[in-house]
């Protein structure tokens, strides 16, 4: 007989981490500067346990649209950062994308979280993963603060995550 209740919780499950190896947190203040509305930067990395590990982002592609409270992302640019990415380490695997809010809102909005509902559950030949990280970035006097959410297919809402800095 399987307790479903008790075979789901893991032991010592406690909240997800978003865990930025060293150089990542830098390079998103660089590009909170550089970019002065609204971007987005793709995160790739590894999953180990509780944590996703970020070790590499793409910076918004050239096709992105930067502006205020929008932001497109530029699909063919990611596609082809993540399989360069690849080519060094084939393990390395596509987590999710932060991206960058005025007005210094921290959660996702409905457009947002409609978004995600598609990424998670379209079926189209476009990559639906079985998770995946979304967040809000914002602008402090001393660089960004991120506010990490961690989504599945079971969990459209997403679940608050922790991040943690390497550096
Ligand atoms: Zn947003």
């Amino acid at each position: 007989m399987r307790f479903a209740s008790r075979t789901d919780k893991r032991s010592g499950q406690g909240i997800r981490r978003l865990v930025l190896a060293q150089g990542v947190y830098p390079g998103i203040c660089e590009l909170a500067t550089r970019y002065t509305q609204e971007f987005a930067v793709t995160l790739f990395g590894f999953r180990e346990d509780q944590d996703c590990i970020v070790t590499h982002i793409a910076p918004p592609g050239k096709n992105a649209e930067q502006g205020y409270a929008r932001c497109t992302g530029d699909a063919e640019f990611e596609a082809s950062f993540f399989e360069e990415l690849r080519k060094k380490d084939p393990q390395i695997t596509w987590l999710g994308d932060l991206h960058a809010h005025p007005c210094g809102i921290s959660s996702l909005s409905g457009q947002d979280l409609q978004t995600l509902r598609e990424i998670l559950l379209g079926t189209d030949d476009t990559w639906h993963p079985a998770e995946y990280v979304a967040g809000v970035i914002l602008r402090t006097t001393s660089g960004v603060t991120i506010y990490p959410r961690h989504f599945t297919k079971e969990n459209l809402d997403g679940s608050e995550m922790e991040t943690h800095i390497a550096d």
